[in-house]
């Protein structure tokens, strides 16, 4: 019997004993196409020989010094590379070790922000229902699924939840996907009035929404729009693109195709790309000026922030993805896969919608397209999804979000940036024998 704690008491896993490009293979032999990058994580697949090596010369030379104590070199550079990247006004980088510490730490220099400038009655967040920004207790009060949040509700602080740019199921029949945009945005400024705008800190919301969705982007002009309200009001914004950034739709930031910038983003999954477990929050020059010019630190930290091997290998995973200028081949392989996802399930009885941006798609499961209606979540299909797929040597990302308490289920593709095109066909045929043997 195994004393590991595993996700799911009565579940069995199969054990991982190796990696090889895009495939995971286990201790039989039995190979897994990466459809899904585990959960949007493994970039690059599972390995990448210069990744390993740079991690192999840092662990070799300095593993890791505690912040307080030091800077490194990896850390500098690593912050270097995305600062000269990222969307203007973004200048530093906060660095921890996944997507819900991210989310924590900016919350918490929002929070700081706002009292270090005189506004310390600015503590409300607003996000949106069906959004996923982690699972620590911050992150999950900030997170609108509906099924997560359900048991620890008592331990969570106050969070107004607004609707998701959800096109699919928000798009009413007379509107436009512009008009879409502007009634949403319009809802959270409404939201902001409510709770009296002095009163509000800032709105989070993930750029292509992930887990709770299945890769949903945004409607044209939605953040724009969103983005003056912010400023209307003088509320952060907070992206989340744990799991849409770091070159998953395209962009290395998903924010760049918005035309926005953000006050905090928030990145993880494919910054270290599986390689080391690595997150960072950017942060924007007139946070960190408040704090340098206020108390001068960040009243947070954990001990392994800035981990010098994992900034290394981050690091290295980064030059790599641009180097081998694999954004430009995220935008053709994602067009590939859509190209194929709809040929295959385009006009499929139980395929309600496909969606998303660059290698970051989603295909939403319902019982009836016309009327969009949902399979009844006592099926637990999504489960028989994931083991159906497994069978057959997919890993994929099937899930049920929350419709409003109602369950959906949406399947999650999220594969490596290394692919070849005849993984693609290997990834439609072995879903699309999966979605037979479980629907
Ligand atoms: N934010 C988003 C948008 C995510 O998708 C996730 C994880 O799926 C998180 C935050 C939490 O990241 P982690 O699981 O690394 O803590």
């Amino acid at each position: 019997m195994s004393h590991v704690f595993h996700r799911s008491l009565t579940q069995s896993y199969p054990t991982a004993v190796r990696g090889d490009g895009p495939y995971l293979i286990d201790s039989q032999g039995k190979r897994y196409l990466d459809a899904s990058g585990g959960a949007a994580v493994s970039c690059l697949g599972h390995s990448d020989a210069g990744v390993i090596e740079a991690i192999r010369e840092q662990v070799g030379t300095l593993a890791y010094a505690h912040t307080s104590f030091f800077t490194s070199e990896p850390m500098e550079a690593l912050a270097d590379f995305l600062i000269e990247r990222a969307p203007q006004g973004l200048e530093s980088v906060y660095f921890v070790s996944g997507g819900s510490e991210a989310v924590e730490a900016a919350l918490k220099l929002a929070r700081q922000y706002f009292v270090e400038i005189g506004q310390p009655q600015r503590r409300h967040v607003i996000a949106r229902r069906q959004s996923y920004h982690g699972n620590t207790l911050g992150a999950l009060a900030a997170g609108g699924n509906a099924w997560r949040r359900q048991q620890f509700q008592p331990l969570l602080i106050d969070v107004s939840h607004v609707s998701p740019c959800y096109a699919y199921r928000e798009q009413r029949a007379d509107e436009t996907p512009e008009a879409l945009g502007m009634r949403l945005a319009a809802e959270l400024e409404a939201e902001i009035l409510n709770l009296g705008a002095e009163n509000v800190m800032a709105f989070i919301a993930e750029p292509v929404v992930g887990a709770t969705l299945g890769a949903v982007p945004a409607v044209p002009g939605y953040f724009k729009r969103v983005r003056e309200v912010c400023d209307r009001h003088g509320v952060l914004l907070i992206l989340d693109e744990v799991m849409c950034g770091m070159g998953r739709t395209g962009s290395l930031f998903a924010a760049e195709q918005e035309g926005i910038s953000a006050d905090l983003i928030t990145v993880a999954k494919g910054l270290g790309a599986g390689y080391q477990p690595i997150g960072a929050t950017l942060v924007s020059g007139r946070i960190v000026d408040a704090i340098r010019q206020g108390s001068g630190f960040f009243q947070h930290g954990h001990t392994y922030i800035g981990h010098a091997t994992a900034c290394a290998a981050a690091l290295a995973v980064q030059k790599t993805i641009e180097e081998r200028q694999l954004l430009a081949r995220v935008s053709e392989l994602g067009a590939g896969l859509r190209a194929r996802l709809q040929e295959r399930f385009g006009d499929h009885p139980h395929v309600g919608d496909l969606r998303g941006r660059g290698l970051f798609q989603g295909v939403e499961l319902v019982r009836e397209r016309a009327s969009k209606e949902p399979f009844d979540p006592a099926l637990k299909l999504h489960a028989k999804l994931k083991k159906a797929a497994m069978a057959r040597g997919l890993m994929c990302y099937p899930m049920g979000g929350t419709l409003d308490g109602r369950r959906g289920d949406h399947i999650l593709l999220a594969p490596p940036f290394i692919l070849e095109e005849t993984h693609l066909d290997e990834l439609v045929d072995k879903l699309d024998a999966a979605l037979r043997s479980a629907l």
